[in-house]
C-alpha cells in the first residue's frame, strides 16, 4: 500500500538527478531505500542489498553511524547554522579546514567550502582565472580537461566534464574549456603549445577517473604532468571528489605518484555522505599570492560555505577514517578485489580489461576480449540490473564505446563481503551471457 503510494508520488512529483524521465514515469522507482547498517542498504520491500558503489562512490564509513547522527544533532542543537560569509567564522569550518590542511599533501593548505563536487570544481575554474588576472595575466583564462572526465554538472563543470554525452543538454559548454586525451602529457604540452601558454589558467583532472568508467593513469602520467604545468605556468587541478578520503587506498590518490597538485578539489568521501559539503584546498604560495594582492572583495561563495553541521560531521568523520584505519582496509581489501576480480577475468571468456585501485574498480564486457571485439547491444546495463535482483548494488559506463561494471564499496567491507560480492557479479555475468 505505502509501496504504491510513494511510486506514483514519486512519478508525478520527483524529477531525478541523470535518470530516464521516460522510464522513471513508465516504471516508477527501482527501489525506496530506507535503511543501512554497514555495508548493506535495505528497501521499503524489506529486500537488503550490498551497496557495491558507496551508493555515490562516497558512504565510505558505511551506513548506520550512529555516531555521527550524534554528532550532527549535538551541533544542531548549539548552532543548526551560521553563515561563514565576509568576516563571520564557526568553529567547526575553523577545525576542518585546519584538518585538511594538516591531512593533505605537501604545503596545500587553505580550504575554501562548497556543498558539493560542482561547485568545488566551478570554484576552482573561478580561483584559477582570477589569481592569473591578479597576477597581470588577465587573458589566461582556459581550462584544459580530459576526455573522459566527469566534473560536475553545474554549468562550469559540465563543460569540464569531457563525456560528450553530458554536452547535449545544453547547446553551449563554455568556450573556455579544452577536452584533450586522458593519458597523454605529450598532448598537455602540444595543446599548450598551440594555444599559448599566455592564454591556459588551468589543467584539471581525476588522478583516477571515476564515473568515466575507472581508468587509473599509467605510472608516470601525473609526474609529467606536474612537470609540464611548472614549465608553462598553469595551475595543476587534482579533482578527488572520488578517489579522496581513502578510496584508492592512499588517503589522496595523487600520493601514489607523489605529486602535490595546485588546487585539490573534495566532496563525497569527506562526510561519508552524512551531510553534504565539498572544497578546493590551495596551495600556501598561492594563498599567500592572493591574501597580497586580492585588495577588494572575493566575490564568490555559497550560502552553505562552512556549513557547521557539515564540518562537524566532517570532522567526526575523518576521525572514524583515521581511527578505523580504513585507508589500510581499503588497501588490504583492495587487493582482495585484485585477486576476484582477476579470478573472474580467468574464468569468464567474456570479461575483458579488469582495473582497480584499492576500492575503486571496473571490469570490461566484450564478445571477444583477444580482437577487443564488443557486443552489439550494450550488456554491462543487462548485468547490474540482474545483481541487483540478486541483492547488489553496481553501477554501469555505457559512453561511447565503453561496456564497463565499476564498483566501489565502502571502506570497511571485510573478506566475506568481498567474496560475496563477487560472487554475486560472478553469477549475474554468468546469468546474462548464457542466457
Ligand atoms: N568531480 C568528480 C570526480 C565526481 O565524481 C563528481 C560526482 O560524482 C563531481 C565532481 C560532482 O560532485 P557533486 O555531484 O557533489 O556536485
Amino acid at each position: 500500500q505505502l509501496i504504491n503510494e510513494l511510486i506514483e508520488l514519486d512519478q508525478n512529483h520527483f524529477l531525478h538527478p541523470t535518470s530516464s524521465i521516460k522510464q522513471q514515469q513508465e516504471e516508477g522507482p527501482a527501489a525506496i531505500f530506507t535503511e543501512g547498517k554497514g555495508i548493506y542498504v535495505t528497501d521499503l520491500s524489506g529486500k537488503t542489498y550490498i551497496e557495491g558503489m558507496s551508493s555515490l562512490w562516497n558512504v565510505h564509513v558505511g551506513y548506520g553511524r550512529k555516531e555521527l547522527a550524534e554528532t550532527a544533532r549535538a551541533q544542531m542543537e548549539k548552532l543548526a547554522f551560521s553563515n561563514c560569509f565576509s568576516t563571520f567564522s564557526n568553529e567547526p569550518a575553523i577545525r576542518l579546514a585546519k584538518k585538511i590542511a594538516d591531512m593533505t599533501p605537501g604545503d596545500l593548505q587553505a580550504v575554501f567550502f562548497t556543498s558539493g563536487g560542482s561547485e568545488a570544481n566551478d570554484t576552482a575554474y573561478k580561483l584559477a582565472q582570477y589569481y592569473w588576472k591578479l597576477k597581470g595575466f588577465p587573458n589566461k583564462t582556459k581550462i584544459i580537461s580530459r576526455k573522459q572526465a566527469y566534473h560536475g554538472l553545474a554549468v562550469g563543470s559540465t563543460s569540464a566534464t569531457g563525456i560528450s554525452a553530458f554536452h547535449t543538454m545544453t547547446p553551449s559548454p563554455s568556450p573556455e574549456f579544452i577536452h584533450i586525451d586522458p593519458f597523454s602529457a605529450e598532448e598537455l604540452e602540444q595543446v599548450i603549445q598551440q594555444e599559448g601558454e599566455e592564454h591556459i589558467a588551468a589543467f584539471i583532472a581525476e588522478p583516477v577517473q571515476g564515473a568515466g568508467g575507472v581508468h587509473i593513469p599509467p605510472p608516470d602520467y601525473l609526474e609529467n604532468v606536474r612537470k609540464i604545468c611548472d614549465k608553462y605556468n598553469v595551475l595543476m587541478i587534482a579533482d578527488e571528489v572520488i578517489t579522496g578520503f581513502g578510496r584508492t587506498g592512499k588517503m589522496f590518490a595523487c600520493e601514489h605518484w607523489n605529486v602535490v597538485p595546485d588546487f585539490m578539489l573534495f566532496a563525497k568521501g569527506v562526510t561519508s555522505g552524512y551531510m553534504p559539503l565539498g572544497g578546493v584546498v590551495i596551495r600556501q604560495p598561492i594563498h599567500e599570492d592572493l591574501k597580497e594582492l586580492a585588495k577588494g572583495t572575493l566575490l564568490h561563495g555559497f550560502t552553505y560555505s562552512g556549513h557547521p553541521v557539515s564540518c562537524a560531521v566532517g570532522l567526526h568523520n575523518i576521525d572514524i577514517i583515521e581511527e578505523e584505519k580504513l585507508v589500510e582496509n581499503s588497501r588490504t581489501a583492495g587487493e582482495e578485489m585484485k585477486y576476484h576480480l582477476q579470478q573472474i577475468q580467468d574464468e569468464i571468456p567474456y570479461v575483458g580489461d579488469v582495473r582497480s585501485l584499492g576500492l575503486i574498480g571496473g571490469l570490461e564486457i566484450m564478445k571477444n576480449p583477444e580482437t577487443n571485439e564488443r557486443f552489439t547491444e550494450k550488456i554491462s546495463p543487462l548485468i547490474v540490473k540482474e545483481a541487483r535482483n540478486r541483492g547488489l548494488i553496481l553501477r554501469n559506463v555505457v559512453f561511447e564505446e565503453a561496456d564497463t561494471i565499476v564498483f566501489a564499496p565502502p571502506l570497511i567491507i571485510q573478506g566475506e563481503e568481498i567474496m560475496t560480492l563477487f560472487s554475486i557479479l560472478k553469477d549475474s555475468i554468468l546469468a546474462v551471457l548464457n542466457h
